[in-house]
């Protein structure tokens, strides 16, 4: 073990050139890239989990994985059973009880024993039958023999012989029970066991032992022989991984704990109708380190003397999402490509432009700068759809031209969902994008996770019969009711406008179901504001942003894919939040389309997006002297 382990590229690197997008390797292609046998050495960032598991391994601790999909989580279990030491593993046999049919008992013995054993009670078992039909067939021979010469009676002699033959047949099924049921086979095994019990169910996951439709009368199956290993019992001496541990049903969370903490389980029917539940072997061992995994949310459904469980014996680790974007790690990247080719098995070589394209994405996926993506998984994807494409043109190896090929093939499903949303919007004209209009802003949403779409809100104010209302329509009332309050506040320092005794009407246009409205607080509110005072707005801007009471435009999410989706839109310029200048990682073939202006205050979105001059001149002034001279340093006038 030990985790001063070498984890480099794997290949030559000049380091006066580190700067590049290959971290100054010095490769043709990826097949230039020597990969680490073992899987812990082949894991790309996650330093600290991977820290742990090497610890963990030698402790022998549970642990606890909490991070995004695709991040390696059941790639460092895997890892963890291959550090496991070998000499410990055992086969695990299950014998008949005499004493009670339905308690068959549980013995453990050295790994590759447990078929020696088998073999030898097979061997006696048949020994012991062809010594028996040899008997059988000596009396059967006298007393039919009998019948017939002294006594002359050959109906006699013949049921005479019928009974001895079926006295022997059912008296020697008992033989047959004699031999024991190898439960656990570890003979060959080259490393401890790795079970993936994740989404198992009960049988699955604990045992099982199956139903016998002949419960008597000579044909059934002896109870020893029906009895099923769970992966709690396959994982003896090596790891359990269960994902998702959030989804297993609170029974099995209590079971498996058990297992944890008494080392053994029994093994008994899980469907209770069966013949299987009268049936409980002695206990089973189930030595297993536990390797559970999940999502943030999994923490709070988990059931938390299990969670506790894994706290007190083990480790806690949270996985990365994005790792600082090195030209160390930018070799890695590289040796990825080269793992997930070999992995693979059928895909072509990467070029080192097809290794620098890969790494590019790497770095735009990851939504930060200076990071790159540690959602390895879905980036493996890529890499075979890219390898994939190279194989069915027979290249000799892949290039950065099946790369961007790749790209466009793999998009998700929103993002398909998102790209035909815009064509359709394009055939109905439902896209303004010229002209000013009042009350009707470009705002826009993300879709999915990697997907932007342009998704227009309009603001109509009438006078109110009551006490003023904020009415939105369909599944988006929330959040223009929040927008509306923030807003408010701003509103009512600046406007003669009382928008109490109003009612604010918002619609967000073609609003599609699953787009996550969070950052559309900036747009209601320039819907709002351009409403109320008449004051029309360019249509040929979109914007993104949330906001605060005081009117500081704040910090969202996938600005990246937004002003993607602006430029695709046709829109010539998108305003966002100015903490997400540094996020912004739009393709090259966008950038001449579309103008980027960050801002910090609603004042400048409302400079920018209004059209009309005086109004919108005096909007502006009153709006900068409200808010004080806080804003005045952050305005920056
Ligand atoms: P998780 O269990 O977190 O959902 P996996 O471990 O199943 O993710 O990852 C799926 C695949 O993605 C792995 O088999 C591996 O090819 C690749 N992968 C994911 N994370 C990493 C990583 N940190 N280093 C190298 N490869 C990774």
């Amino acid at each position: 073990l030990g985790s001063d382990v070498d984890v480099g590229p794997g290949a030559d690197y000049d380091p006066d050139e580190e700067e590049n997008l290959l971290g100054g390797l010095k490769i043709e292609t990826t097949q230039d890239i020597q990969v680490p046998d073992r899987l812990v050495d082949q894991v790309i960032g996650q330093d600290h989990a991977r820290d742990i598991i090497l610890k963990a391994a030698k402790q022998r601790r549970h642990v606890m994985m909490i991070g995004s999909p695709g991040t390696g989580k059941s790639m460092l279990a895997k890892a963890m059973s291959q550090l496991l030491p070998r000499e410990e593993l055992q086969d695990i046999l299950v014998y008949h009880n005499p004493d009670d049919g339905n308690e068959p008992k549980v013995r453990t013995v050295p790994a590759g024993k447990g078929e020696q054993i088998v073999e030898a009670h097979k061997e006696e078992a048949r020994k012991r039958n062809q010594m028996r039909s040899f008997l059988m067939w000596i009396i059967i021979a006298v007393v039919f023999g009998y019948s017939l010469l002294i006594a002359g009676q050959l109906l006699l002699g013949i049921l005479a012989a019928g009974v001895i033959y079926l006295a022997f047949r059912y008296s020697s099924r008992g033989s047959d029970a004699m031999i024991p049921n190898l439960l656990v086979n570890n003979a060959g095994r080259q490393t401890a066991p790795f079970e993936d019990a994740t989404g198992a169910h009960a049988g699955a996951l604990l045992g099982d032992v199956r139903h016998d439709p002949f419960q008597s009368g000579g044909m059934e199956t002896p109870s020893h022989d029906r009895v099923e290993a769970g992966a709690i019992h396959k994982a003896n001496k090596g790891v359990l991984f269960v994902d998702e541990i959030n989804t297993l049903d609170i029974r099995s969370q209590q079971k498996l704990m058990t297992a944890i903490q008494e080392g053994k389980f029994s093994i008994t029917g899980q469907s209770e109708r069966s013949s299987g539940a009268m049936v409980q072997t002695e206990p089973v061992p189930t030595d297993f380190i536990m390797v559970a995994a999940g999502n943030l949310d999994a923490m709070e459904n988990m059931h938390p003397a299990l969670r506790s469980r894994i706290k007190g014996y083990g480790y806690e680790v949270y996985m990365d999402d994005t790792i600082d974007d090195t030209p160390e790690m930018r070799r890695k990247y590289a040796r990825f490509i080269a793992q997930e080719v070999e992995k693979d098995g059928r895909l072509p070589h990467f070029s080192a432009q097809a290794v620098e394209e890969v790494i590019l994405e790497a770095q735009r996926r990851s939504g930060r700068k200076g990071h790159l993506t540690l959602e390895l998984r879905n980036l493996g994807g890529l890499v075979r759809v890219a390898g994939d494409i190279a194989r069915a043109e027979d290249a000799p190896e892949t290039t950065r031209e099946h790369v961007l090929q790749a790209k466009r093939r793999s998009r998700s499903i929103e993002q398909q969902l998102a790209d035909d949303y815009i064509e359709r919007r394009k055939d109905y004209e439902l896209n303004v994008n010229e002209g000013e209009v009042v009350g009707r802003v470009n705002g826009l949403a993300v879709m999915g996770e990697d997907s932007g779409i342009v998704m227009p809100v309009m603001a109509e104010v009438t006078p109110s019969q009551g006490p003023g209302e904020v009415i939105a329509t369909g599944k988006l009332q929330e959040i223009a009711m929040e927008a509306v309050q923030n807003v408010s506040a701003i509103i009512k320092k600046f406007s003669d406008e009382d928008i109490s005794q109003r009612d604010i009407h918002i619609q967000f246009v073609q609003s599609y179901e699953g787009v996550e409205g969070d950052s559309a607080s900036v747009t209601v509110a320039t819907a709002v504001i351009s409403a109320l005072e008449d004051v029309p707005v360019e249509q040929n801007i979109a914007m993104t942003g949330s906001l605060s009471v005081r009117g500081d435009v704040l910090p969202v999410g996938g600005v990246t894919h937004k002003i993607e989706a602006a430029a695709k839109a046709g829109l010539d310029k998108v305003i966002i939040p100015a903490a997400n200048e540094q996020d912004v990682m739009i393709e090259d073939e966008f950038k001449d389309q579309i103008e980027i202006i960050p801002v910090t205050h609603i004042s400048e979105v409302l400079e920018v997006a209004l059209a009309g001059e005086p109004e919108k001149d005096s909007l502006v002034d009153r709006l900068k002297n409200i808010t004080g001279s806080a804003l005045e340093r952050k305005v920056g006038r």
